[in-house]
């Protein structure tokens, strides 16, 4: 096994290391560190939680041991797609560097420009930036590329998916052809692939888990719900992730509940805390200070729930998060992976529950076959039951469909029960006559929910940013990120509420397709 003290780094380090209570390196620090110390191009295979920070951190503090950084012209770059994922790596240079008196920048969007000129004047030895940043401060003239010794890139398909590509590689290109490198991501997409081919000088490969790994200390739960009405979705999975969390009692210290749209994130946040539950929302378009205080305080233990896209929570360090609520099963399944693995940290215990509808079959197999096992189903709270206005079928619809009926429950795998438990239970559910109104819950929303839930109905978070005009306005990470898979901005169109305002009348929510009611924006928020 090796040790630390194996790895040849620089003393001040080592004590550093022993300092933060490390015993001995994880696989991607012992596999990374020594090829990085002999100067070699790395391509690090791993995902965050795996101690990937440190595999570059280390060598690189170590590496720049000496020498000293000329005014503008930092000796290293670390580029991380997110504000947070910066910060967070600032947090982890400062914490190795301490014993050290080598300095660092952060250039992050949020952050005014005048402050973090003044430390680039200075002269730091390592810049840890966003690309949109750090590209911003090379075009105003600030900053001088050519003396970079060590480019890190970390959380390269995160950047892919966020459209940075581009900006990656005119980065690669302002800095010498003799830099060395050091290149992290959790997948190698072609596109990735392409990038390190050119840009890496024979790389030494350290894969440390497949990508399609969930954690063993992980346990999963996947409770599947399928509200009579569509229209009622939302509503019905708000009712069941509040039980859900009830449900869990003490042994949730604390959680993030992931949604996929910037707009639910709010909207959960904001129906949870209506509730009593001490919840806060961080997505893209939040302002930084906000961004930050919140992390601080779930960070702290001074907030229980996060409520969080994927862009915001991507790769953020919580060490001991006891849950994971998925309010939406991800569109992409190694987004599934990267969720649960924001708890069961460092070997702890930890729990992930997923909510599904139907129409989230086509992610859950997707899911599933990636993880190569069956998410265990479980059933919903003992006590949970829908809302009346969920339970109640949309009337002409039912009879469209032949009465086809929709339990609150699941009973089986796909949680919708059997042919005979579903012709049961048909005959159970009133063929409902009564307005829509009288159906619905009677819990006024938030006049903050209605605006921005009608504005971006579909739209999910990356693809409901600002469509991205030029480099620098696409660069504001986390927030205006854009992705790039999946063909969505077609449905997010398809999808998109026009001038229909808060009310919608009752007729126009029933459809002569099977399937195709659409949820109404003001259905939507129970807060
Ligand atoms: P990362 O994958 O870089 O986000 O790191 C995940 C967590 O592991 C961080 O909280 C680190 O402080 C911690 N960590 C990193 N290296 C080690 C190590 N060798 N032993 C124990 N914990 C570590």
């Amino acid at each position: 096994m090796t040790k630390f003290t194996d790895l040849k780094l620089d003393p001040k380090v080592l004590s550093a290391v022993v300092d933060a209570g490390y015993e001995e390196p994880t696989p991607i620090q012992a596999g990374a560190i020594p090829p990085a110390l002999e100067g070699k191009d790395v391509l690090g295979i791993a995902q965050t939680g795996t101690g990937k920070t440190a595999s570059f951190t280390l060598p690189m503090l170590t590496l720049l041991r000496r020498g000293r950084a000329r005014a503008r012209m930092p000796r290293s770059l670390v580029l991380c797609p997110t504000r947070e994922l910066a910060a967070q790596v600032a947090e982890n240079f400062d914490l190795y560097a301490k014993n050290t008196k080598l300095t660092r920048a952060l250039l992050i969007g949020g952050v005014s420009f005048g402050e973090q000129d003044k430390l680039i004047d200075k002269g730091v030895d390592v810049l840890i930036a966003t690309p949109g940043r750090l590209l911003d401060h090379f075009e105003r003239g600030k900053l001088i590329l050519t003396d970079v010794k060590v480019m890190v890139v970390d959380e390269a398909d995160r950047m892919l998916d966020m459209g940075f590509i581009p900006d990656i590689e005119r980065i690669f290109q302002l800095t010498p052809f003799t830099r060395q490198t050091l290149f992290f991501s959790a997948t190698m997409a072609p596109e990735i692939e392409r990038i390190t081919n050119t840009f890496l000088h024979a790389p030494t490969r350290v894969e440390v888990a497949r990508q399609a790994t969930t954690g063993a200390n992980i346990t999963q739960k996947l409770i599947q719900i399928e509200p009579a009405r569509r229209d009622q979705t939302a509503k019905a999975k708000r009712e069941l992730l509040r039980a859900v969390i009830s449900a869990e009692g003490e042994a949730c210290t604390n959680a993030i509940v992931f949604c996929n749209r910037k707009v639910d994130v709010d909207i959960v946040a904001k129906s949870l805390q209506k509730y009593g539950f001490d919840a806060a929302p961080i997505h893209g378009d939040l302002d930084q200070s906000q961004r930050t205080r919140t992390l601080e305080n779930f960070r702290d233990g001074k907030l229980k729930l996060l409520i969080a896209s994927d862009v915001a929570a991507r790769g953020l360090d919580v060490p001991s998060v006891s849950h994971v609520f998925n309010y939406d099963l991800p569109m992409h399944a190694e987004d599934y992976v990267h969720r649960i693995g924001r708890t069961g940290r460092a070997g702890r215990k930890g729990t992930a529950i997923s909510i599904a509808v139907p129409s989230d079959e086509k992610f859950l197999g997707q899911i599933e076959s990636l993880v190569e096992q069956e998410i265990p189903r479980a059933e919903p709270p003992e006590d949970f039951e829908l809302s009346e206005g969920a339970k109640q079928p949309a009337r002409k619809r039912e009879d469209a469909k032949g009465g086809r009926s929709r339990g609150g429950r699941s009973r089986d795998r796909g949680g919708r029960g059997s042919k005979r438990d579903q012709r049961s239970e048909e005959t159970q559910q009133p063929q409902s006559a009564a307005p829509q109104e009288q159906q619905e819950e009677q819990t006024p929303k938030t006049a903050e929910a209605q605006p921005e839930e009608a504005r971006s109905e579909a739209a999910p978070e990356a693809a409901s940013a600002p469509k991205p005009q030029s480099r620098s306005q696409s660069s504001d990470e986390g927030g205006n990120a854009r992705r790039s898979r999946g063909g969505r901005n077609r449905r997010e169109r398809d999808n998109e509420v026009v001038g229909m305002g808060d009310h919608v009348p009752d007729f126009l929510t029933v459809s002569f397709r099977p399937g195709a009611v659409e949820e109404t924006a003001e259905d939507k928020a129970d807060s």
